[in-house]
C-alpha cells in the first residue's frame, strides 16, 4: 500500500491516515503496522482512550456448572432495578438462561416478565430485533435483555447500566467492546457495572496460558508451538489470561492498550454534551480486584443437599436413570398443563415445557432420588428453581419413581441369580449382601 503511494520520490507526499478502535499495544499494533508498511521512524501515532473509567468491573466465579438448576447466580438480575444486558457465547446458551430467568420470574410471580426479558439474537428476525432495540433504547425501566455478540458492537443504548458476559471472552477487545455498552450517557446513568462470569477452571487455565508463552519466550530459537497445553485444547487467549489473573482489571486494560493516563480531555461537542471521555484513573479502583465483593451479597446458590455416598441399595444404574428421566418428562407435561389451567399465570403461552422442568433438574432430582423422601426436603430442593410452587408433584413422583427403582434393581438380581456363576459380578451392586 505504501509501495503504491510511494511518497518518498514525489514532490509533494502522500499523507496516509490510518484510524481503528481497541488496538493493543504489541503483536497488535504491529501487525497492523507491518501491513501497511508503516515505517517506525516516520510516522505519528495518536492514541486516545475512550475508556470509561466508572464502570466497575467485577469478576465473579460461575457456580452453575455443579448445581441443580442452572444460571442460579444470575437470578438476582430478576429483582435487580438496573437496565441489564447478558451476553451469552452461543444462542443456544442465550435461549437457556432466558427459558430459566422467565421461569424463575413466573414462580416468583414477578410482573411484565414477557416485557422486561428479551432475547437477542441472530436467531431472530432481522425486523423483530431492529424493533425490539427501537423500545429497549426508549425503554428507561429496567430491562433484561439476553444477547449473543450481535449486540456487542455499535449498539447505543442509554439507559444500559449492567453488562454481565456470561464465559471467558475471546479476548481483552472483545471484553472491552461488550463492557463498553454500559453507561453510555453519563446523564442517565452513573454508576455502571461490568460482570464478567468465568468457569471454575477459567483461573488455571489462564494461569498455564501466562505459563506457556513465557516458556516459549525463554525459548527464542523455538518456533512458538505452546506444547505447554492440551493438545485438543486450545489454550486461552494470552489477553484475555492475563485480564482474569490480574490484580486490577482497569490497569490491566490500560497496561494492554497502553492508555496514557494523563490525556487530555476531548473537547468536541458531542464528548462535552454526554462527558463521555474520562482520561484520568478514579483516585480509588473499585474493581473487585481491588475491593473484593462479599460473597455472600451476591452468591444466591447455596448447596442445599450434601453430596453423599449412595448407600446399600440405593445405587442408581443406567437403566434406572432412563426410566426415572422418561417419569420426570411425563411430569414436565402435567406441570405445564397445570400452569395452563391456572389462569394466574399469563405468561405461560410463551413459555415451552422445557420452561417447567430443565433435562439438566430432572437429571439432580433423580440422583438425589432417596434424599427426597419427606416433603420439606422436597420442597427445599425445588424451591427457586423452574418447579417451584409444584412441589407436592415432584413429591409423588418422587415416591413413584422409587418404587420404580426397587423394582429394577430386584429384576436385575434375579437376573443375576438366574445367570447361576456368581463369579464376575464382584464390584457391581454393592447393596446385594444385605438380604439373604
Ligand atoms: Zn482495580
Ligand atoms: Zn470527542
Amino acid at each position: 500500500m505504501r509501495v503504491r503511494l510511494s511518497s518518498t520520490n514525489s514532490s509533494s507526499p502522500i499523507p496516509l491516515i490510518a484510524t481503528t478502535a481497541t488496538l493493543r499495544e504489541g503483536a497488535v499494533k504491529e501487525g497492523i503496522f507491518d501491513t501497511l508498511a508503516i515505517d517506525p521512524a516516520r510516522h505519528h501515532f495518536i492514541r486516545r482512550s475512550n475508556w470509561r473509567r466508572e464502570i466497575r468491573i467485577v469478576v465473579r466465579e460461575m457456580q452453575s456448572a455443579a448445581s441443580a438448576a442452572g444460571f442460579r447466580e444470575l437470578e438476582w438480575v430478576l429483582s435487580s432495578q438496573r437496565n441489564t444486558v447478558i451476553f451469552c457465547r452461543t444462542i443456544g446458551l442465550a435461549t437457556r438462561i432466558s427459558t430459566h430467568l422467565l421461569s424463575v420470574g413466573i414462580a416468583k410471580k414477578l410482573p411484565d416478565l414477557d416485557s422486561r426479558i428479551r432475547t437477542f439474537t441472530a436467531v431472530n428476525w432481522a425486523s423483530q430485533n431492529a424493533s425490539y432495540l427501537q423500545t429497549l433504547n426508549d425503554n428507561p425501566h429496567a430491562t433484561i435483555t439476553i444477547a449473543t455478540d450481535v449486540l456487542s458492537v455499535g449498539w447505543d443504548n442509554r439507559y444500559i447500566q449492567d453488562v454481565i458476559i456470561y464465559g471467558e471472552p475471546d479476548n481483552i477487545d472483545d471484553f472491552v467492546q461488550k463492557i463498553g455498552r454500559a453507561g453510555r450517557d453519563r446523564n442517565e446513568v452513573s454508576d455502571p457495572r461490568a460482570i464478567l462470569y468465568v468457569s471454575k477452571h477459567a483461573k488455571a487455565a489462564a494461569a498455564k496460558a501466562v505459563e506457556g508463552v513465557e516458556a516459549s519466550l525463554n525459548r527464542p530459537s523455538t518456533p512458538c508451538t505452546n506444547k505447554a497445553s492440551n493438545a485438543n485444547e486450545p489454550p486461552m487467549d494470552i489477553s484475555i489470561a492475563k485480564l482474569i489473573l490480574a490484580l486490577c482489571y482497569p490497569a490491566e486494560i490500560d497496561t494492554q492498550y497502553g492508555n496514557q493516563l494523563n490525556e487530555p480531555l476531548c473537547s468536541c461537542m458531542q464528548c462535552q454534551q454526554h462527558h463521555t471521555t474520562s482520561a484520568k484513573p478514579t483516585p480509588s479502583c473499585n474493581c473487585s480486584g481491588c475491593k473484593p465483593e462479599d460473597p455472600s451479597e451476591y452468591q444466591l446458590v447455596v448447596e442445599r443437599v450434601r453430596r453423599a455416598r449412595a448407600k446399600r441399595g440405593q445405587g442408581i444404574s443406567k437403566e434406572m436413570e432412563v426410566a426415572g428421566m422418561k417419569r420426570f418428562a411425563s411430569l414436565r407435561k402435567e406441570v405445564f398443563q397445570d400452569a395452563r389451567k391456572k389462569d394466574t399465570l399469563a405468561n405461560v403461552g410463551f413459555l415451552p415445557p422445557q420452561a417447567f422442568l430443565s433435562n439438566t433438574l430432572a437429571k439432580a432430582i433423580i440422583k438425589k432420588i432417596y434424599y427426597l423422601d419427606t416433603k420439606e426436603r422436597v420442597d427445599d430442593v425445588v424451591k427457586g428453581t423452574e418447579l417451584e410452587g409444584f412441589s407436592e408433584m415432584v413429591y409423588d413422583v418422587c415416591v413413584e419413581v422409587r418404587e420404580m427403582f426397587e423394582t429394577i434393581r430386584a429384576a436385575a438380581k434375579a437376573e443375576k441369580a438366574g445367570n447361576g456363576g456368581r463369579t464376575g459380578q464382584e464390584g457391581e451392586s454393592e447393596g446385594d449382601e444385605d438380604e439373604d
